[in-house]
């Protein structure tokens, strides 16, 4: 919500906090069939994209949450190829995911077109590969795109979603889960935005672990990183693997990345798989 003309305010009731941000002027506003999307320019973050009143990244910080999303998923699986993200739409995971070279096909699934057509805007640097050959731009729900996805078709899933609340709801439960672990070939792996370990242990991160394991998959691990546009300032990506183990991965080919990263490396990667105790026992329940 606007606090009054000059600040834009995030208010997170359960904890009795709010994230605020000085803005100069609203940008974009439109209500799409499904959410409420909104952009401001602000004083000291850039262009703020913000979803039904939650803020979805600033050009200031995303990459945290883009570079995390993506490279661990990628430098987990032993030769990622096949990538579908779910949501995304404002094209920064798709943007991450095609630095690296061996992926030969991306298909992004994002419900409302309102968010891309706002991105390419507003945030034009997250668009600059969506004209890559090996992506795919689809706007329609994730939840029936997975349902009807072939047997082990993909790589890698990463959902990157709003919170699991409205047209996101669905992601974390485990009839879509489950459609994932079958369109994901056997070293297949998925990747979804968990939440923060702060406000959202018990709520979500806990039972979106218990909801992975239900579905089928074989092994869950939660890496955490700083985000400070979102409640409580520090937020979490968890991996599920069809097979293998979340927390080993190429080292030597995460250190020898052929790419500009602005958070991500191997020491940043390793160090995100360490659990805090606060995870550690709610999680080990
Ligand atoms: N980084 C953000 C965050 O955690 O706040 C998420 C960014 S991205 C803009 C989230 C996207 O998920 C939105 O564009 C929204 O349209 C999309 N989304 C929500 N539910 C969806 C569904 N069922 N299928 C596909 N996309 C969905």
């Amino acid at each position: 919500m606007a606090l009054d003309n000059t600040w834009f305010s995030e208010p997170h009731p359960a904890s009795g906090s709010a994230f605020s941000l000085q803005i100069e002027e609203r940008l974009f506003a439109q209500q799409s069939p499904y959410q409420y999307v909104e952009v401001y320019a602000t004083v000291g973050f850039g262009n703020l994209m913000v979803i039904d009143g939650c803020v979805m990244l600033s050009q200031r910080d995303n990459f945290l949450y883009h570079e995390m999303l993506v490279h661990p998923a990628l430098f987990t699986h032993p030769d990622p190829r096949r990538v579908l993200i779910i949501g995304g739409g404002d094209c920064g995971t798709l943007r991450e995911v095609l630095k690296h070279p061996g992926v030969e096909q991306v298909v992004q699934v994002d419900i409302d077109e309102v968010v891309t057509r706002a991105a390419e805007q507003y945030f034009p640097e997250l668009c600059e590969s969506n004209q890559d050959p090996r992506a795919q731009l689809h706007f329609a729900d994730g939840i029936a795109w997975v349902q009807n996805a072939a047997p082990a078709s993909y790589d890698i899933i990463i959902v990157d979603s709003t919170d699991p609340i409205g047209p996101a709801e669905g992601l974390f439960a485990a009839p879509f889960l489950q459609d994932c672990l079958r369109a994901l070939a056997d070293t297949g792996l998925l990747v979804q935005q968990s939440e923060s370990p702060l406000f959202h242990l018990e709520s979500i991160l806990k039972p979106l672990q218990r909801t992975l394991y239900q579905a089928g998959f074989a092994a869950v691990h939660t890496l955490h990183f700083p985000q400070c546009v979102y409640p409580s300032g520090w937020w979490t990506v968890t991996l599920a693997t069809k097979t293998g183990d979340p927390t080993r991965f190429r080292e030597q080919d995460a250190a020898a990345k052929p790419f500009v990263t602005d958070y991500y490396n191997v020491d940043i990667h390793r160090a995100s798989l360490a659990t805090p105790e606060l995870m550690r026992r709610a999680l080990a329940e």
